[in-house]
């Protein structure tokens, strides 16, 4: 657990540390890296690491590309699934311009200035993400490797001993784990995090990416985050356990209240459903996203909260009614393709907004949503989250919201990038239309 630089020499030292990856992401939440040798750490902590910016995705400035990377020393770590002979380290890095401010295009700043505002309102913000994913053979075919279903123990369950390996490799690099289980779909796994603060939880869900990765692959199997690889199965999912407290207490919690929900979590459930359609570009950010946010398969299409109902885009988990710090609430339509960072702040954005401007909540719905009728759908006055990224981009484009959260920079960059995505995969000639029209047209 490192303070500064200097622990981090130390460390260094002690642990005969070979390289020192310095990590962070561009705006799609693409890690990047970069090797330090260890002689280069105290100039590194003073001075920063120049780099070219201009071949990072959303990086380019027009005035200049100079970027200077400057490593947190709190963020450093052994990286477990390198060999333990002259070992690999990691720290994240904040990016800053060549006259010392915070680049703006960088996500860790987007989602620090964020945790700044909660900070300054007094709020800490926690969250608690559920990264799901698969195993294949390999990444040319989405072919499972077991038929598994839901919580499916050994032998049904093959990816048990990747599991164990990456739950391992986790807690090597202090990560806490809950628990882990087969997942709905076959081939289909999820690990669950213990909640921790945003900024360290982004971090931690880019590590927990790379780890699952790279153990997978000594086992000779390839470990995707698609959103929907399989058509007709589960999607992966990253639903966002969140709650945000006050000196040291759940402020989401009223013990006198029915639901046991304080004002504030109503008021920022109802900040995330108001604006629920402009982060879904953040949080579903692929063509792939959308394939996922279909009726039937345990993944919201509708903007509703519920107590219980699984088909909801929010849900009020009740694992332990009562249990103040255990008082959450759930975001269900985010997928673990998207940028933590970014969507870390857009959820907090959209729930402050809720808060500051008191937002009321609708009524929780808890029927099945996927069994209303469409004129009983808009009876209730429940909306549809966007089908296509393109309904998406254009909702995130005209968001005043997102804009203010994200930055003007990082907004006008992500929504460009996300439009031109949806003209290539509108262009392309699938596979669907070949086999259904060729052979009849
Ligand atoms: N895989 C489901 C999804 O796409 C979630 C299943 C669950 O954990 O409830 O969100
Ligand atoms: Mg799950
Ligand atoms: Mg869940």
């Amino acid at each position: 657990n490192c303070k500064n630089g200097d622990d981090v020499i130390r460390a260094v030292k002690d642990y005969n540390v070979s390289f020192v990856q310095f990590w962070f992401v561009d705006i799609l939440g693409n890690l990047k890296s970069f090797q330090v040798t260890p002689d280069e750490l105290e100039a590194a902590f003073e001075e920063g690491m120049g780099f070219d910016g201009s071949s990072i995705l959303g990086f380019t400035r027009i005035e200049e590309s100079d970027m200077i990377a400057f490593p947190d020393a709190s963020s450093f770590q052994i990286c477990s699934w390198r060999p333990m002979d002259r070992p690999v380290a990691r720290m994240f890095c904040d990016i800053r311009t060549p006259d010392g401010n915070p680049y703006e295009g960088d996500p860790r700043y987007v989602l620090r200035r964020l945790v700044d505002k909660a900070a300054q309102k007094g709020y800490t913000y926690y969250v608690g993400p559920e990264l799901e994913f698969f195993l294949f053979a390999d990444s040319t075919c989405p072919r499972p490797l077991d038929s598994g279903g839901y919580f499916d123990a050994p032998p049904l369950d093959l990816g048990n001993e990747v599991r164990r390996d990456i739950i391992f490799a986790l807690q090597k690099m202090g990560i806490d784990v809950e628990y882990s289980h087969h997942e709905v779909a076959p081939s289909q796994h999820e690990i669950d995090l213990r909640y921790n603060e945003a900024l360290k939880m982004a971090d931690i869900a880019m590590t927990y990416k790379v780890v699952v990765k790279e153990i997978a692959r000594k086992h000779g199997v390839y470990a995707t985050f698609m959103p929907k690889p399989i058509f007709g199965e589960n999607g992966s999912g990253m639903h966002v356990h969140q709650s945000l407290f006050k000196n040291g207490k759940n402020a989401f919690f009223d013990a006198n209240d029915p639901h046991h929900l304080s004002a504030e979590a109503r008021h920022y459930i109802a900040g995330l459903l108001t604006h629920a359609s402009e982060i879904t570009c953040i949080t579903n950010q692929w063509v792939n996203s959308y394939k996922r946010l279909v009726p039937g398969y345990e993944a919201p299409v509708y903007i509703a909260w519920a107590q219980r109902n699984r088909s909801s885009l929010i849900r009020v988990p009740m694992y332990k009614p009562g249990k103040e710090a255990a008082t959450r609430i759930e975001l269900r339509n985010p997928d673990p393709a998207c940028n933590p960072y970014l969507a870390f702040a857009a959820m907090l954005g959209a729930g402050l907004e809720g808060i500051e401007k008191g937002y009321e909540v609708p009524r929780a719905v808890e029927e099945n949503i996927f069994a209303m009728e469409a004129e009983d759908l808009s009876a209730k006055g429940i909306d549809s989250l966007p089908g296509s990224l393109y309904e998406a981009a254009v909702a995130l484009r005209d968001s005043a919201l997102m804009k203010e959260v994200l930055g003007e920079h990082t907004h006008q960059n992500l929504v460009g990038n996300k439009l031109i995505e949806w003209d290539a995969y509108r262009t392309h000639v699938s596979e669907f239309e070949l086999k259904r029209y060729l052979p009849v047209l």
